[in-house]
């Protein structure tokens, strides 16, 4: 701001004094320009907002709306890679946020897949590795090798090797809190969330060798209790769904996602992605 305030006196003296003009040397003068429109861009910069879509499962046929038909998923892609889109990774969008980093691809988004279902790594995982973009998993342990439709151990260490892949939380069992804080006592609540964060974090970061540092919380939130205890838990992001692009406005343990719907056409997709519906 002092740069900016300085270089807009030097300027405006310059400007009303007529030897300016005889006297500048065009270096000088293209130094001078150079200076204020960087003052300029510094001062005025806005902060990017990040579009960050999430996806549950996928599949030829349509089961739910939370089920994308491969297919369309492939287009979405396709269309992102075709108009100048960076699909970066929650990692560095998170950094991003909270100001590790400096600077983002002008037009980037971050993929998530939430659950662990099977058709991640059947269906989604062949795309990832046909255009090399990274995803972030968030996965709630109970679930792998465990239930039905969810992937295995083994297959979570597969997508990893890829480097396109990276587990997080989504706490232990995806409990519902809202409905646990209705029905629970409050100590009851409290260790369930405990227990939530804490065992999360932990099975993810023993199974899958390596830090979780990000939280997709489970259905809706609206409760300032999660965000002090995910904090304390030592998550450094967590992530609700919220029709909102991911900023630093946002108290980062409740960072936005746009949930993908299979009812979603490519334009309200391209709409979504550029960022439009904020
Ligand atoms: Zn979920």
């Amino acid at each position: 701001m002092k740069i900016f305030a300085n270089s807009l006196a030097i300027i405006a003296d310059l400007f009303y004094t007529k030897r300016f003009f005889l006297k500048t040397s065009p270096i000088l003068f293209i130094r001078i320009v150079s200076l204020v429109t960087l003052s300029f861009s510094s001062t005025f910069a806005v902060d990017k907002s990040i579009p960050i879509l999430c996806y549950h499962r996928f599949g030829q046929e349509i089961k739910d709306s939370m089920t994308i038909k491969t297919k369309a998923f492939d287009e979405q892609v396709k269309w992102l890679m075709n108009n100048g889109y960076t699909v970066i990774s929650l990692d560095t969008a998170a950094k991003y946020i909270k100001k590790e980093i400096q600077s983002i691809p002008d037009k980037s988004v971050v993929i998530t897949a939430d659950d662990g279902h099977k058709s991640v790594y059947t269906d989604m995982a062949p795309i990832i590795e046909k255009y090399k973009i990274p995803v972030t998993l968030f996965i709630y342990p109970s679930a792998i090798s465990n239930a039905k439709y969810a992937m295995t151990w083994d297959q979570l260490h597969e997508l990893e090797a890829t480097k396109l892949f990276q587990v997080e939380s989504h706490t232990y069992w995806h409990p519902n809190f809202k409905q646990e804080k209705k029905n629970l006592s409050k100590e009851e609540y409290e260790k369930s969330v405990h227990i939530q964060l804490y065992k999360s974090k932990a099975t993810l970061e023993k199974k899958m060798g390596h830090d979780i540092k990000y939280l997709a919380w489970p259905f809706g939130l609206d409760d300032e209790y999660l965000l002090v205890k995910a904090k304390e838990a030592g998550y450094e992001m967590a992530f609700s769904v919220d029709k909102h692009n991911a900023n630093q406005g946002f108290n980062n343990m409740a960072q936005p996602r746009h949930m993908i719907f299979n009812a979603y056409d490519l334009k309200r997709f391209e709409s979504i992605s550029s960022g439009k519906e904020k």
